[in-house]
């Protein structure tokens, strides 16, 4: 569903990917590994949309997306949590959660946002008892666990995760890992940059990067 054939990337002068080759196919857990600086973050940036100078072919559903701007990919199913998580800090959880799901069901959609809100909460039952506290009032692990529930609420078919449990207290690192083992079994699915080797087990194929190129097959 996601295939990415010799991508580059740059900033400014500095090349931070060397052409970069994976797949990521239906239902598929695909994890990226790599120290600080080898290029996760510019990877998963790049596909959708919102990294540095790049070349190289991008197609999803094999339709070159490579020329789309980031909205058109999100709006084709790509979803993405930062590694800084990027919330409204003084918006609740409830208001983080509904804002990525502003419009209403397209007929097309798979499920109503009243649907999605409800397994996000199933999902993560942590954050139905704080649904009215600002995210700025939240720990870091439950406010990785908003960015992936927000994200989720916009109905992604792939999504790619940086660093989903690092820097989290151990007990939430267990049930985002939890989480998204379940999101896998339930079909979607993921590209995953982590440091700390909590999803690799469960991976259908991990990369590793090292200062920008893939070592090993996709
Ligand atoms: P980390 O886990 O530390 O974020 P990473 O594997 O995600 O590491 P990237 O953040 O993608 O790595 O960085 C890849 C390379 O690009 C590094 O050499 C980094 O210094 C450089 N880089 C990243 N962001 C920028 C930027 N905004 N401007 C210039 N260089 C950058």
């Amino acid at each position: 569903m996601l295939n990415v054939e010799g991508l580059n990337a740059w900033y400014g002068q500095a090349q931070a990917l060397f052409d970069v080759s994976l797949t990521v196919g239906e239902g598929e857990l695909v994890v990226i590994q790599g120290l600080n600086g080898a290029g996760k973050s510019t990877l998963l940036q790049s596909l959708i949309g919102i990294g540095p100078r790049a070349q190289g072919r991008i197609t999803w559903h094999n339709e070159p997306i490579q020329a789309w701007p980031a909205h058109r990919r999100a709006k084709a199913g790509l979803g993405f949590v930062a590694e800084d998580r990027r919330l409204f800090t003084a918006l609740s959880v409830k208001e983080n959660l509904w804002i990525a799901s502003p419009s209403g069901a397209s007929p097309s959609a798979q499920a109503t946002p009243a649907q999605r809100f409800d397994r996000v909460m199933a999902l993560f039952p942590q954050l139905q008892t704080m649904l009215h506290r600002p995210a700025s009032q939240m720990s870091g692990g439950e406010q990785q666990m908003l960015a992936l529930a927000r994200t989720l609420m916009t109905g992604p078919r792939l999504l790619l995760l940086d660093e989903p449990c690092e820097g989290i207290a151990p007990v939430l690192v267990a049930a985002m890992r939890d989480a998204l083992l379940q999101l896998a079994r339930e079909g979607v699915a993921m590209l995953v940059a982590e440091q700390n080797n909590i999803l690799a087990g469960h991976a259908q194929r991990v990369l590793v990067l090292t200062s920008g190129h893939v070592n090993a097959p996709a």
